[in-house]
């Protein structure tokens, strides 16, 4: 997978280098460019942003920079181009295995008050919020995005299976976990997790995910025909 930033603050993506996603952007599963914006602009001084048209405050980022940054990272518009907006639609496990199925992925992350709305208009296919809060910056956001759907590239994750048996895989919360020592604190690990009766232990944990879901997530118990009503099913 191909997956592309713009923005004004390429090194918030550096930490993209450790751990899961860092492993698989040396391995080649994941081609990862964060593209700078301001390289783009065309005024002297690099400016990448003015005062909005109607007033108000704060600042507006300019099409330009943004149109020709664009338009010379994906000239075919090979890629499915996602502007990271509380507008957007909210992401969700359904929308992140979406994703997950195209091969060139662009992330336009704004700043300030937002972009030009001629801009997204012209260059962009859809947008993505992460929350029903304000950023200050696309970032932050853009990065959750990759996180999560990258996830659901094969080969980014150890095991090929280990995504399937997550929170929101089957439209429950995951299971409490545990690990060595089998006593911590005086806190004993759940004597069925223990016995190597495997029948007897998916039977715990199904009932575990149950209860932790009707507690904290009611509303992903509403289902329809089988389906999650909040990720919309997949
Ligand atoms: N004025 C805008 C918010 C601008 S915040 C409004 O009220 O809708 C600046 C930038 O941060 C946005 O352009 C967007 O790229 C990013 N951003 C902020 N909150 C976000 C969220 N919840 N999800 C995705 N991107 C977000």
């Amino acid at each position: 997978m191909k997956i592309r930033a713009i923005t004004l603050f390429p090194k918030m993506f550096d930490c993209l280098n450790e751990s899961i996603i860092g492993r698989a952007i040396k391995s080649g599963v994941l081609d990862f460019e964060a593209v700078d914006i301001r390289a783009y602009s065309k005024d002297k001084h690099q400016k990448c942003d003015d005062t909005p048209y109607g007033g108000g405050a704060g600042m507006v980022m300019t099409p330009q920079p943004i149109y020709d940054c664009i338009n010379a990272v994906d000239p075919n518009h090979e890629y499915v181009r996602v502007y990271m907006s509380p507008k957007g639609e909210r992401l969700s496990d359904g929308l992140c295995r979406t994703l997950s199925e195209n091969e060139n992925i662009l992330l336009l992350c704004g700043h300030y008050e937002g972009v030009d709305q001629r801009v997204i208009d012209l260059c962009i296919d859809r947008e993505i919020s992460i929350g029903d809060y304000v950023l200050s910056g696309g970032e932050l956001a853009a990065l959750v995005v990759i996180d999560g759907v990258c996830r659901f590239v094969d080969g980014v994750l150890g095991s090929s299976v280990s995504h399937e048996d997550e929170s929101f895989s089957d439209g429950l919360l995951e299971y409490p976990h545990y690990t060595r020592p089998p006593e911590f604190m005086g806190m004993k690990v759940p004597e069925v997790l223990l016995n190597g009766n495997h029948k007897e232990i998916d039977k715990f944990r199904k009932a575990q995910s149950e209860k932790l879901t009707a507690e904290r997530r009611p509303d992903l118990l509403k289902v329809t025909d089988g389906e999650s009503e909040v990720d919309g099913g997949h």
